[in-house]
């Protein structure tokens, strides 16, 4: 395109990504700075060894409807993992799943001591209305936290703290379930209509596959920003850049000049992996301990989910600890024996993840194009306009590329 504005993205991750390629699509180029040596922001993977280690257990939810729209999910040969968990506490394993997906669920749940028969109903009922209920009307629903939501719904505080508890805290990352009960909503359905799944080459594969949709010399690494003042974009090192429109897919507060700090509080997470001569479970379920007081949330056996990897666990720790990483390794160990009967040997890596969920009070699907406008010729994006998913960062980076699309065309309505 000739005489084409210049567009500029700050911020590689997932949403800065797709805003990327949402341009693309519509005629436009855009040059990516990223502070980091490598794309993907919080969607990372370290190799060691040939060996798989993302960075915290996260998942790709194959129903949400942004994966769909970005992603070739056939080329990512995603492993799914069985709609279900094994639960321990106390030397003792339970199950939860979903027989009519999985029958081989269906007398280990029928028997599984997790909740009451009444609670097992009222799983089938609530996935049945979220299935019919609009991704809209659950957005519009009243917010409250997810502890009270599942109260209000009668479960039992047995099912709350065996099941509801330890499996959430895995996905919002905290543990008190106080987290909006609209994720809860948005997570359950997209968990009843689809499955969690996993790249098979990791989760770094999901902004590898947006990456290649762009082309290599759009996108420069290890180039931090340290300032957008309107059309002037200042980097770490003191060079200047002019661009006609910025798009910041990343926390906006200090590179802005005049905006609050906004103090955004993050969920934090701690993955550490470990060698065992377990022999796993035979296939991809998540393992929740249950038991009270424990710092260990879930874990899963690699080789459970990747071709080739021999015997490594990786568990995930989401309450808050006052430890030094190798004594909270040998608590891990501790912990895992006595609960879930599983012995680790030496810990061959391990990741803290200080900003991994940003923790919202309110939040909505995504933002409208009008609405991601900061000033005159800056906009913004990333998941914690919205919520803490990959879902809201693909959605939030569309809407930005969107919004400056429809300033460059004249298509904004003023007032
Ligand atoms: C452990 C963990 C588990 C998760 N589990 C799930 C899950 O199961 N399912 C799910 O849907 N989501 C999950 N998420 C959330 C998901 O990863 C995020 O929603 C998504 O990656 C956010 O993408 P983003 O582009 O908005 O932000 P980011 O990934 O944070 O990207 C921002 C980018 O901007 C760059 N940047 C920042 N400042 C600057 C600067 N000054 N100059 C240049 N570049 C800059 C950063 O380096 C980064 O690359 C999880 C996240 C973590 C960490």
């Amino acid at each position: 395109m000739q005489n084409s504005p210049t567009i500029t993205i700050i911020g590689a991750g997932v949403s800065g990504l797709c805003a990327a390629i949402h341009l693309k699509n519509s005629g436009f180029t855009a040059q990516i700075y990223e502070a980091h040596n490598h794309v993907g922001g919080r969607v990372a993977t370290d190799f060691l060894n040939d060996m798989i280690l993302d960075h915290g257990f996260q998942v790709l939810l194959d129903a949400y409807p942004a994966a769909q729209e970005f992603l070739d999910l056939k080329a990512l040969d995603l492993v799914k993992f069985s709609p279900g968990a094994y639960i321990f506490c106390d030397g003792k394993k339970s199950t939860v799943g979903d027989p009519t997906r999985d029958p081989s669920f269906l007398l280990t749940v029928a028997f599984s001591k997790v909740g009451s028969i009444k609670d097992k109903f009222k799983i089938f009922t609530l996935s049945r209305k979220l299935k019919q209920k609009s991704l809209q009307e659950i957005f519009e629903a009243k917010e409250q936290t997810t502890l009270s939501y599942l109260q209000e719904a009668g479960f039992s505080e047995k099912m709350i703290s065996n099941f509801f508890k330890p499996f959430y805290a895995g996905i919002f990352l905290e543990d008190e379930l106080q987290t909006s009960s609209r994720m809860f909503e948005f997570v359950f359905k997209m968990f009843a209509e689809g499955s969690a799944t996993l790249p098979k080459n990791g989760i770094a594969a999901i902004p590898k596959q947006l990456a290649s949709h762009v082309s290599e010399d759009q996108i420069h690494l290890d180039q931090s920003v340290s300032r957008v003042a309107g059309s002037q974009i200042t980097m770490a090192d003191g060079s200047k850049l002019e661009s006609d429109y910025s798009i910041i897919a990343a926390q906006a507060d200090r590179l802005v000049p005049n905006l609050p700090i906004s103090n955004m509080k993050w969920h934090e997470v701690t993955v550490l992996y470990f060698n065992t001569a377990n022999s796993g479970f035979k296939k991809p379920i998540i393992g929740l301990v249950s038991a009270e007081n424990t710092l260990c949330n879930n874990f899963h056996f690699l080789q459970d989910v990747f071709e080739g990897h021999e015997k490594v666990v990786s568990v995930s720790v989401v309450k808050e600890y006052d430890y030094k990483i190798t004594e909270l390794s040998d608590r891990v160990r501790m912990e895992m024996k006595e609960h879930c009967d599983i012995g680790l040997g030496e810990m061959i890596h391990s990741k803290i993840i200080k900003k991994a969920l940003p923790d919202l009070k309110n939040i909505n699907y995504s933002m409208n194009p009008t609405e991601t406008q900061l000033t005159e010729n800056v906009y913004l994006a990333g998941d914690q306009l919205s919520n803490g998913s990959l879902n809201a960062a693909m959605l939030n980076g569309k809407a930005a590329a969107q919004a400056v699309i429809d300033k460059i065309e004249g298509k904004v309505v003023v007032g």
